[in-house]
């Protein structure tokens, strides 16, 4: 089925998003080629770096499909165009860690690069001018971000199939799933689905044989060759 385009609804630091016309159920995403980290603070664009992410989300979530784990991708239209269902989205972003990196490496006193015994799932609050904190689950029920309770351990369990998925996934394409960010929301039955992105920008992706960073950290910490390394994860995905 065809879907036109309709009205700009929010446009995002990474996206635009529009309804679909005559689908109230449906939005319409643009991947932009621009790039942002440090809550914005450090900015550039990259002609076609919309293009390779909405490519890579795109494969990922159809794999997840395949796997019988729910998204809302629909399907693709064009280079830098995805029709997803519409969500209400949770406020949290559940961060899924199987090597430790960054800043979280730093705090609990480990060199980068360690791997865990088994992967960690943890809640950050999503609110721009907070920083996005790492908060408890009891903090997480305080500030009523999900609708139930026992939602927290739903996702947590499905970061987990997820992560199942994509280690695998990138595994086979020669690159080590170092940790990930995921958001999901609620469809209008009430129904717990995975939204947004999972791209470079939103993984860890290391190079199996020599540990070379393949996803934002390039942009993060200034490495150069940013588009090509996520060109490389979109070539490696689809050999
Ligand atoms: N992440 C993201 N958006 C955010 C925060 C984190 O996509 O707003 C991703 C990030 O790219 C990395 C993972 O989530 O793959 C963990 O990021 P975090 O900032 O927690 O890293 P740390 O440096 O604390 O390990």
């Amino acid at each position: 089925m065809s879907h036109t385009q309709g009205e700009l609804l929010y446009e995002g630091k990474a996206k635009r998003i529009f309804n679909v016309s005559g689908e109230s159920q449906l939005i319409w995403q643009e991947f932009k080629d621009s790039f942002t980290a440090f809550n914005g603070e450090k900015k550039a664009e990259m002609k076609g770096k919309g293009q390779i992410n909405r490519a890579i989300a795109s494969l990922i979530f159809q794999k997840l499909k395949d796997q019988k784990i729910p998204s809302h991708w629909v399907a693709d239209s064009g280079d830098i165009h995805m029709i997803t269902q519409k969500l209400e989205m949770i406020d949290l972003e559940v961060v899924v860690r199987n090597v430790l990196a960054g800043s979280t490496a730093k705090k609990l006193g480990m060199a980068e690069g360690t791997a865990l015994e088994k992967p960690l799932v943890e809640f950050y609050y999503k609110k721009d001018e907070l920083g996005d904190p790492f908060i408890s689950d009891d903090q997480a029920l305080l500030l009523k971000t999900v609708r139930h309770d026992s939602d927290l351990q739903k996702l947590k369990d499905r970061a987990l199939q997820v992560n199942a998925v994509m280690l695998k996934m990138f595994d086979e394409a020669g690159i080590r799933l170092i940790d990930f960010k995921l958001e999901f929301g609620y469809d209008s039955a009430g129904e717990i689905l995975l939204g947004d992105e999972i791209s470079p920008d939103s993984c860890r992706l290391w190079d199996k044989q020599t540990n070379e960073k393949m996803d934002k950290d390039r942009f993060r910490r200034d490495l150069g060759d940013v588009l090509e390394n996520y060109q490389e994860v979109l070539n490696r995905l689809t050999k």
